[in-house]
């Protein structure tokens, strides 16, 4: 707005009042020859109007017929000489369609000016010269007043666009850079900090977003560090072991047999502790990188729970089976039964004085629920929640205890979580606990295998 006032302002007027003048005047043409010659004052008046100009209509000999004057002492037409007028109406005669017209300024009141003459033919030879004189700048007092409100209006809206955006810019960088530096922090590995959103929902959003995958590393490397602490704590101490019965058999054992057979129990004891973490560490990450295939067929469920008895002979424990010898279920049997395996060698660990384990087998729907319940010590309610965990026991408590991986869960949970059973156990302090995982039913059930 300010621009067209200042800028453009001027020639768009002077264009204006051209039309305008170029309107009148021919409209005037007009009635003079609808009239011949003799419109009066009243009527040229009308033609004129309000608009601010003056008109002389004069014949040949520059003498004014009739006149109107809406410009007062600013008018030129009156102050024309004679010579000069017969000049202009000259001018006009020789001029194609009769016209001629000057732009030139107002030496008293320095405004830009307008002259035109146009001759008009009323009769056989006879013509009229309408003089019609019109400023071409605008006089108005209040052009100038609102030029300069113009002029103040911008400066006022631009200082106050100024501050605005100033404020909006620090309201959405203030918080973003505020992030940034909590996410450099957090990469050199600093998760005791926040990320604070403030003001904008996306940037709030983006805080909430950058908190919680800030929260996943730090689990993430709470779970690589204990990892590894386990893993080589579990490594290292029968390590430490096999060298220093080895080294035993070097300086001390080595000529006496029984000693050095005793030794070497120790030895073969601790091997095979690290042979079965190792395994177990081999079976759960094929496990849980799902790099095995699933081979589901039907199989009879008593059978496989009485093979898997059978390799605990050796192991002074009762097994009470009550599995229908019709049971038949579909499901990968090796899988299921590493899970079957998993839950009676912990039951045998944890079997309590009465040496008896049960083994339970219910129909509900389209799944059979498996259960391995032993008397034993039960599991405490606080940790019963991290045993699925891998190296549970032996991360938080680091005993050591040679049939113990503390794997033997993860895996369970892998492989049920693999082949979409669920699994879970019942346990209470001092009563003992009961596991258990589900396989479906075959659905032919009474088929014979
Ligand atoms: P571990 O090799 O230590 O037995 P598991 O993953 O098999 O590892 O078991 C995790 C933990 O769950 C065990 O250390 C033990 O504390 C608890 N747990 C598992 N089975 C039983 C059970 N039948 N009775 C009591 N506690 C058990």
């Amino acid at each position: 707005m300010w621009l067209l006032q200042i800028a453009f302002i001027e020639p768009y007027y002077e264009q204006y009042r051209l039309s305008e003048i170029e309107k009148v005047n021919s409209e005037i043409a007009y009635r003079v020859v609808d009239s011949a010659i003799e419109l009066d004052s009243t009527e040229l008046s009308n033609v004129v109007g309000r608009e601010m100009m003056c008109v002389d209509i004069m014949n040949d000999t520059a003498r004014t017929l009739v006149n109107s004057d809406n410009l007062g002492s600013t008018c030129v037409i009156d102050g024309i000489s004679k010579p000069a007028l017969l000049q202009f109406i000259n001018n006009a005669k020789e001029a194609p369609r009769n016209e001629f017209s000057i732009k030139f300024t107002n030496n008293n009141t320095n405004q830009g000016m307008y002259l035109m003459v146009r001759g008009v033919m009323v009769a056989e030879d006879e013509y009229v010269y309408i003089f019609t004189n019109a400023p071409l700048e605008m006089v108005d007092s209040t052009v100038y007043v609102l030029r300069r409100q113009f002029g103040l209006l911008t400066l006022l809206v631009f200082s106050v666009a100024t501050i605005v955006s100033l404020l909006l810019s620090r309201r959405l960088s203030y918080p973003i850079s505020n992030m940034t530096k909590s996410a450099k922090k957090l990469a050199t590995g600093n998760y005791d900090i926040a990320f604070e959103g403030e003001g904008y929902e996306e940037v709030i959003e983006l805080s909430e977003t950058l908190n919680y995958a800030t929260s996943e590393f730090q689990k993430t490397d709470e779970l690589r560090r204990d990892l590894v602490a386990n893993v080589s704590h579990d490594i290292k101490t029968p390590l430490t072991m096999i060298k220093a019965y080895a080294e035993m058999i070097q300086d001390i054992s080595g000529e006496k047999p029984t000693l050095r057979e005793e030794h070497l129990n120790v030895i073969l004891e601790e091997t095979n502790h690290l042979e079965r973490l190792v395994n177990d560490m081999l079976t759960l990450s094929k496990y849980e990188s799902n790099a095995y295939t699933i081979n589901l067929e039907k199989y009879r469920l008593s059978n496989q729970v009485n093979n898997t008895i059978g390799l605990f002979k050796g192991l002074d424990i009762n097994f009470d089976v009550s599995v229908g010898k019709d049971i038949f279920v579909y499901a990968d049997e090796v899988k299921m039964g590493q899970v079957l395996y998993n839950y009676i060698n912990n039951a045998s660990k944890y079997v309590g004085d009465d040496k008896l384990i049960l083994i339970k087998a219910e129909v509900v729907g389209n799944t059979v629920k498996v259960s391995v319940t032993d008397n034993g010590p039960g599991i405490d309610p606080e940790i019963l929640p991290y045993i699925w965990d891998r190296y549970y026991k032996v991360g938080k408590n680091f005993s050591r205890n040679h049939s113990n991986s503390g794997l033997g869960l993860s895996i369970v949970k892998a492989i049920c979580i693999a082949n979409n059973s669920e699994y879970g156990v019942q346990s209470e302090l001092g009563e003992g606990s009961s596991f258990f995982y589900t396989v479906p039913l075959a659905i032919n059930n009474n088929k014979k295998r």
